[in-house]
Formats: C-alpha cells, structure tokens, sequence
C-alpha cells in the first residue's frame, strides 16, 4: 500500500472514519465504536482473514459468556491483580464483571474435556468482545478503547510441542502480516516482572524456550527485561507502517499458572494424569486497533481486497443508468462489494469522488461502450481498460480476492 503524495505527515485515522464514513464516536458511549456500513464491512473482512488463518492452523472456534462471576476472576487472578481495570457490577446475588479477556471461558471449556496426550495440541479462538476499564484521558480513538474484539486463541500441549507451536505461531503471523502490506517487524521477548507466580528455574526455562523458537523461525528478537506477564513471558510482535512507526499487535505467551488453576488434566501415555503447557496468542491484538494502523498506513486508500466498496460503476450519463445497475448486479453476484454513482455531475467529478471514497476500482459505461458490449475499467492510480463487459466480474474478483 503506498503512502498517499504530498502527505505531510501521518493521517489520523478518526478524521479518516469521519471522511470515509467509517465509524463514530459520541460522549454517551466513551471508548465505544459506532459501526457505520462500511466501517463494520472492513472489520468483517479482517474477521474473515483471521478466521482462514485460524482455520488453516487447526483451530476451533468458541463463543463465552461477557459477563462472569467473581469466582471465575478469582481461579483467574484477574479479582486480584486487575479488579481496577474492570466493570464491576452485582447481577442481584453475586459481584460480576465484563470479561476483560476470554482465557477463563476457554479454561472451562477445554477442562470438560476427558483429554489424552493423542488430543494435545489443541487449539481454540474467539473473536472475544471485551471490556476493560481504561481511564476516559487515555482513549484515543480506534488505538484505545474500552470495549473492543481482540482475537484471542490458547493452546494447550505436551511439553515437547511446546517449541513447535511457538514456530509455527510466529511463521504463521509473518505471512498473515505481510497480506495486509507490512513486511517490516520488530519482535521482543518479555521476561519476568518483578510481581509474579512460579519458581526462577521455570521461568528460566518458559524464556528460553520462548527466544529459542523465535530464533527457529528465522526472527531476530531483543530481550524486554521485566515486561512479562504475571503467569508467564510473552514473545510481542511489532509491525512497521508506512511511515516509519511500530504498533504492537500479535503476541503469544507462555502460562505457568492457569492450566492447573483451572484444573485442566490429559491422560499421559503412562496412564498418568497431567496438567498441560498453555499458550496465549493473538493476531491482530485488537481486531479495531489494528484497523486504525491499516487505516493510517494506507491513508485509506485500502487494498482491494480490504475495500468496503471494491468497485463503482459510473454511467456516463442519466440514460446510461439501467445498464450500469445491471452490470452492478452482476458484479454483485460475483461476490464484489460494487456501487453505483448515478448522480448529477460531470463524470470527472464522479471519478473524483469514487476515488476520494477509496474506491479502487471505476468502471465507466456511456454509449460507446454499450454499443461494443464493453467497458472502461479505471484503476486507482488512474489507468484505463476496455473490457468485454462479460470479462469485467472476472478480472475484478481476480484482483480484489485476498492474497494467497
Ligand atoms: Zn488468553
């Protein structure tokens, strides 16, 4: 995706929501999102993304309760050392809270499993609304908010797994990357805080092996002294946009504490029961932060395939206008996301305003082009095509399907 010309500096991906027509914000619903049309289209085709990539990983997709009781938090440590970062409240005869996370839901789902060491490892997501109650001065936009999806997926292995999971997360999470036009990362391993559960030679051991598989999938790291989590180190990756900047999004950690906690068990092949490694991992992070960094680093003129509308066809004038709609139609039912600007004014003022839209794709139909059975196909950075209109669905859904 290049960077919009004479672009003096970043664009601010809240004035981009507003000229694109994206989403808002209101004082009722602070660090909320008001999803416009097409604003809610791109977050369903990076839902859509993840979920290919989670599908073609092995994962099983879940859904958890958004609001939970106190006990949960409290197996969770979330009651003790989060309690201030959540919305509380009573359900009429216990304390609740919106989950600020998904991982206890996952726990309660896998520990009702009779699991043995042939279903390890085993791999689960959600696209998890979530909640945390970040202070009104720190919200920023799609960058900071207090209600947003974060993609979040667990593993759950045998000790020995352990280092090709962490591979093949982070193999995986380049190439998911590199779809959406980042190609640059910088990645971090977060050892020990100082507040935290488990004993040094495990944690020694969790870091190790965390840094060793990065290593094995070819990435250079930097050592995060102290950034870890309570229960574990995390491995944090960064992407590098279009000008210049890093925005942490994927990451996977390792937990010490979670599995036995929330007693998850696997019948080892010695007959045994054990308590299974846990991953946490992530790929966008937040599915609406990481549309913010999309947003800023493409100034809104998004890939084809990211598009909320991929293409517009234009008649060339009012009388044009049947034809254009029955081209829209068929391009509709080839599964491109089309419009139709039929209004008043010069054609150049539509071609200008499709392309101030972020619309990627034109195609022109006037007289001439309905006499031929064609079609002008006008890219964004201002080439022309004729086409058979027949050929138009094909070369459009070639060009607007996401990358292999
Ligand atoms: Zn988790």
């Amino acid at each position: 995706m290049p960077v919009p010309a004479h672009a003096p500096s970043p664009p601010d991906h809240r004035d981009l929501g507003n000229s694109l027509d994206l989403f808002h914000f209101q004082d009722d619903a602070p660090g909320m999102v008001f999803w416009h049309p097409r604003g809610l289209t791109i977050y369903r085709v990076l839902a859509e993304a993840a979920r290919r990539h989670c599908h073609a990983e092995d994962y099983s997709e879940v859904m958890t309760p958004q609001v939970l009781r106190d006990s949960i938090w409290e197996r969770s440590g979330h009651w003790t050392h989060y309690r201030e970062d959540m919305f509380r409240f009573d359900d009429g005869k216990e304390p609740v809270a919106l989950k600020p996370v998904s991982c206890p839901g996952h726990l309660e789902i896998v520990r009702r499993r009779q699991l043995s060491y042939r279903d390890l490892p085993l791999r689960i997501s959600e696209f998890g609304l979530v909640h945390r109650h970040e202070p009104s001065g720190s919200l920023h936009g799609l960058f900071r908010l207090r209600q947003f999806t974060q993609d979040d997926g667990h593993i759950w292995c045998l000790p020995e797994q352990l280092d090709a999971e962490v591979k093949g997360f982070a193999t995986g999470l380049m190439a998911f990357y590199r779809a959406f036009g980042f190609g640059d990362f910088d990645v971090k391993l977060s050892t020990r805080p100082t507040s935290r559960v488990g004993d040094e030679a495990l944690w020694t051991r969790a870091e190790s092996l965390l840094g060793g598989a990065a290593s094995e999938a070819g990435l250079a790291w930097s050592e995060q002294p102290g950034g870890g989590a309570f229960y574990g180190p995390k491995l944090e990756f960064s992407l590098r946009d279009a000008w210049g900047r890093l925005w942490q999004c994927g990451t996977i950690q390792l937990d010490l504490v979670l599995p036995e906690r929330f007693g998850v068990q696997y019948a080892s092949s010695d007959g045994t029961c054990k308590v299974p490694m846990m991953l946490h991992r992530a790929l966008f992070g937040s599915l609406e932060r990481f549309m913010g960094v999309l947003l800023e680093h493409s100034g809104g003129r998004l890939d084809p395939w990211l598009a909320p509308e991929q293409v517009r066809v234009l008649p060339v004038s009012e009388s044009h206008g049947p034809q254009a709609r029955a081209l829209a139609g068929v391009l509709d039912g080839s599964n491109l996301r089309v419009g139709v600007d039929n209004d008043p004014g010069t054609l150049a003022l539509r071609v200008h305003r499709a392309h101030a839209d972020g619309v990627p794709f034109v195609v022109i139909l006037g007289q001439r082009e309905i006499d031929s059975g064609t079609a002008t196909l006008r890219e964004r950075a201002g080439e022309h095509r004729t086409l058979l209109q027949e050929q138009v669905a094909v070369v459009l859904a070639r060009q607007c399907s996401p990358p292999q």
